[in-house]
């Protein structure tokens, strides 16, 4: 409308000069119809009138004009068409800033993070959808000016509200310009990471952008398989890698507090019986149900673990003394002793404790959980279902021989251990006047063990008084056995531990296991080792003349390894002498032996003493006894230690035999020589 009135004007002022111009140079010979004219053409005509300088001066400067106009109106022109010019690239620029707008928003919309964008006066300057949805904020809070209402918002949901609010003013102020990533906990479970950074202009912060993600299942995702590496899958405890960090933080915490803690070391006894017995599924809810009495035992702040298998290990801390956590055992061995009914079945079952302490039995985790699984076995050695602390000397024994100590419990109480019987033989009539009862113990899976191996370890731990007394009750009945059956009496030698004899009930015991086999007490001979011999005391020395009371004859066992000194020989009531295995293997070639063997057997005339050599493998070394009138023998030569009924065949033999002797009563009889054939009888 403008360009319209501009042009018109332009027109209409073009129209007059050209009627200006016309009336100066053409209207003069029209004067005549001057007067036709109306009062403005008259005007016109009165130009006409003027001078000519005048004229040509207005005709000038109407050309100046009219040059001047034309000139404006190219100006104008290249000015429109400028204008034009812009305002198509000032439309192209909006579109493209429009799409370029568009593309940002559409990308700020396509991330899966929440955006939110605040200014330097902490207020919202630009969100996402993302970031309202996630926030679960209502649109009305997010309208400007409605920033308290969306902070709010946030607060409420979130676990740690104080935190946030923290580190938000941290970061506005101290640390503006850094960018930042953190976790944020809400309520109902959900976590989100959060990342920002500053939003600049040039080097002025203007504002910061924050992103959020929801990592909730991630984060689910990543505490399932830590809490899988972390705990037993079978009863939900937590495992082995928990327990070692638990002890090392118990560690650090009594190098502040010095309140000590405790590592408990279970096992159950005879587990492995449920699952042979009643089969897996069974052991495995035994297991878990162990594994809830054991955790209602201990405080909240207190660590029950398993290790696998049916071992548990419970961690205490912030005791003030050691024998604070006694009570704890007690009472977890108390609770398991309640019988389980799983499926129908009742179990009972019981557990052995091994308790070591911290800092006293170690300093490391390894070190308490070594000490402590070894006090287990201590305490399982000891009978089961105690506890037992660890001691420094535990350590010394290695796990192989506790377990060995476990399992000789075990063939006690199940009968499992075996008496064999090796044949005395009278080296004149080399007929069969006696037997040493020998024990044996046949393991299910580690085969025969010998005595040498498990008698010290019986010995150590006091098994030995059960096992003696079996043994002297199986061997008695049975020597009484083969007296009925008819045999000739043999004498039947059994071994005697220095632990039977520090009981000092052993003669009670003799006479009661003697009236309850009903055998003579002479044909009982008990063989004792010089070292108990040796200490020789007033006690010991009764205790020997009681037995002699009795009527049963005592064996010098070993003979000649033991203790130089034989004053004992005068001293104390003993009948025979067992001459050491170690002596006769060097017969006849070795001078020293030999001559040893002689002196023995001389001594042993002179004091009146029987005389025995064990260990005879040769004919050579029999006859070498024979010719050195050694009284009796025993040996491979004759026999092995061999069971019961393979004796009584031995015996049969031996009871048809032309020059058999009669036992301890026969035993100065002679008879011929040579009746080895019991040998070629041997199983
Ligand atoms: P010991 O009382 O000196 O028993 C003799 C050992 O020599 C037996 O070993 C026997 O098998 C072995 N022996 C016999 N003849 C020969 C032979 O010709 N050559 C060789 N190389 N060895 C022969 P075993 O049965 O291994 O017993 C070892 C030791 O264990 C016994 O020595 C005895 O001290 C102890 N022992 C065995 N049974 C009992 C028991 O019931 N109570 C006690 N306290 N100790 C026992
Ligand atoms: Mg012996
Ligand atoms: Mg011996």
């Amino acid at each position: 409308m403008k360009k319209l009135i501009r042009y018109s004007l332009l027109l209409i002022f073009i129209g007059i000069i050209a009627l200006s111009v016309l009336s100066l140079f053409f209207f003069t010979p029209l004067q005549g119809s001057i007067q036709d004219l109306d009062h403005i053409i008259k005007y016109y005509i009165s130009l006409h009138m003027l001078p000519f300088y005048i004229r040509a001066f207005i005709f000038i400067m109407t050309i100046i004009a009219i040059v001047a106009v034309y000139k404006n109106s190219l100006v104008l022109k290249k000015e429109i068409k400028y204008r034009k010019q812009i305002e198509k690239e000032a439309r192209e620029t909006g579109k493209s800033l429009e799409k370029s707008l568009a593309l940002s928003k559409a990308t700020l919309e396509a991330t899966a993070d929440g955006i939110l964008v605040v200014d330097e006066n902490r207020n919202i300057s630009g969100h996402n959808q993302k970031f309202a949805k996630m926030w679960r904020i209502p649109p009305s809070c997010l309208a400007p000016g409605n920033d308290e209402a969306a902070v709010k918002h946030v607060l409420k949901q979130l676990k740690d509200p104080e935190g946030f609010v923290n580190s938000l003013h941290k970061l506005y102020n101290s640390e503006p310009t850094v960018e930042h990533f953190d976790e944020l906990m809400f309520k109902d479970g959900r976590v989100f990471e959060r990342y920002s950074k500053p939003q600049m202009r040039g080097d002025e912060v203007i504002g910061r952008v924050f992103s959020f993600r929801d990592v909730t299942q991630r984060k689910k995702m990543e505490e399932q398989l830590t809490y899988q590496a972390t705990h037993d899958a079978l009863t939900l405890l937590p495992n082995r890698v928990i327990l070692i960090d638990r002890i090392s933080q118990a560690i650090k915490i009594w190098k502040r507090s010095k309140k000590i803690g405790a590592v408990l070391f279970f096992d159950l006894d005879r587990f492995k019986l449920v699952n042979d017995s009643l089969g897996h599924d069974i052991g495995d809810i035994l297991l878990q149900s162990v594994a809830r009495r054991l955790e209602l035992c201990v405080r909240e702040h207190d660590t029950v673990s398993r290790l696998g298998g049916d071992e548990f290990v419970i961690l205490l801390t912030g005791l003030g003394e050691e024998r604070h956590a006694i009570p704890i055992v007690l009472k977890c061995l108390k609770a398991l002793e309640e019988p389980f009914v799983i499926d129908k079945h009742t179990l009972s079952i019981t557990s052995s404790v091994g308790v070591s302490f911290f800092p006293k039995n170690g300093k490391t985790p390894i070190e308490l959980l070594k000490n402590a699984d070894s006090a287990m076995y201590h305490a399982k050695a000891e009978g089961r279902n105690n506890y037992k602390i660890y001691a420094n000397k535990m350590g010394i024994q290695t796990k192989k021989q506790l377990e060995l100590i476990n399992e000789l419990h075990e063939a006690v109480k199940n009968n499992a251990l075996t008496v064999y019987y090796q044949p005395v033989v009278d080296l004149k009539s080399a007929s069969i006047v006696g037997a040493e009862a020998l024990l044996r113990w046949n393991h299910p899976e580690w085969g025969f063990i010998s005595p040498q191996e498990f008698i010290p370890i019986a010995e150590d731990t006091g098994l030995i008084l059960k096992m003696g007394e079996w043994v002297l009750q199986t061997a008695c009945l049975q020597n009484k056995l083969w007296q009925e059956t008819g045999f000739p009496s043999l004498t039947m030698a059994i071994n005697l531990s220095a632990q039977q004899f520090r009981q000092r009930n052993i003669p009670e015991l003799i006479t009661k296991v003697l009236q309850e086999t009903n055998l003579d007490p002479q044909y009982l001979d008990l063989e004792l080792t010089e070292s108990v011999i040796m200490e020789d005391t007033q006690a010991f020395l009764k205790c020997m003349q009681e037995l002699k009371k009795i009527g049963v004859h005592l064996v010098i066992d070993d003979f000649g390894t033991g203790y130089s000194s034989l004053s004992y020989l005068k001293r104390f009531p003993v009948d025979t002498l067992k001459i050491d295995i170690a002596f006769v293997a060097g017969l006849p070639g070795n001078s020293d032996d030999a001559a040893i063997v002689r002196a023995i057997i001389a001594m042993a005339q002179q004091l009146n003493l029987d005389v025995i050599a064990e260990g005879i493998e040769t004919e050579s070394q029999f006859s070498f006894l024979t010719e050195n009138s050694c009284d009796m023998g025993q040996g491979f030569l004759f026999s092995k230690a061999i069971p019961a009924e393979e004796f009584s065949k031995l015996l049969k033999k031996n009871k048809f035999s032309s020059c058999h002797t009669t036992g301890r009563g026969d035993k100065k009889t002679t008879g011929a020589k040579g009746q080895i054939h019991l040998i070629e009888n041997q199983p």
